[in-house]
């Protein structure tokens, strides 16, 4: 990071945060991503990358990378609760299944991608705290791989740091659609299992 000003920094390189960063890199934007994780890296997740998420893909031209792991395609969803189950086609109009690729695996092909698209990408970076300047944020602080202190400035900071963000700590931002919580689920992988229906 020789030159330390970007027109923005992405926090967070997953899902949400290298397919930011990609995209306004492919714009010709100076774009930092950082990710205190190093990838390959795993997550706590399903995996399930709906229709929606396949289309972004195909529109990213990242979908034959994804297909070419050997991921496959899912055209089938259920959901057993027990008394009943629900099950259908997860597909919409333009796509028509899903792919449950292991986080180790999306996650750095959307790293890649931003790498690729030319966003400086930074793994083993962990944001400290959010810098800001005439009371807007104007960058972050955080410490590389060897712990060495870094400042970085940015036009716009994209808090992409997940559930427990630290930017979104750090600004405080108002809070809407909030719903308490209503249930939670237990996962597990499962090898060779066979549900019904399945083909
Ligand atoms: C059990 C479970 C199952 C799920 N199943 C599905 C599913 O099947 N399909 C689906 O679409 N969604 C699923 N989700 C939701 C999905 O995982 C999240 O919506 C998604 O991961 C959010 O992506 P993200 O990029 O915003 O954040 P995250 O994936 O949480 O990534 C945030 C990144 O920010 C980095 N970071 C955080 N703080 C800092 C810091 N201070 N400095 C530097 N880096 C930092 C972290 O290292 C991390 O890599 C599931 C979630 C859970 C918990």
């Amino acid at each position: 990071m020789a030159d330390n000003r970007y027109d923005a920094i992405v926090v967070g390189a997953r899902c949400a945060g290298s397919p930011t960063a990609m995209l306004l890199a492919r714009r010709g934007y100076k774009v930092l991503v950082v990710d205190r994780a190093s990838f390959p890296s795993d997550t706590v997740s399903t995996h399930l990358l709906h229709p929606p998420g396949v289309a972004s893909l195909r529109r990213w031209g990242l979908l034959e990378r994804l297909v070419a792991t050997g991921c496959p395609p899912i055209d089938t969803y259920a959901f057993d609760f027990g008394p009943f189950s629900i099950s259908g086609a997860p597909g919409t109009d333009d796509t028509s299944v899903a792919y449950g690729p292991r986080r180790t695996v999306l996650d750095k092909l959307l790293v890649d991608a931003a790498a690729e698209a030319g966003a400086e990408v930074r793994e083993g970076f962990t944001v400290t705290e959010v810098v800001a300047a005439d009371g807007r944020v104007s960058g972050v602080r955080g410490r590389g791989r060897r712990g060495q202190a870094v400042t970085a400035h940015a036009r716009v900071v994209v808090g992409a740091d997940g559930r427990h963000s630290a930017v979104a700590r750090a600004v405080g931002p108002e809070q809407y659609h909030q719903r308490p919580q209503l249930l939670c689920g237990y996962q597990a992988f499962a090898r060779g299992f066979r549900p019904s229906g399945w083909r």
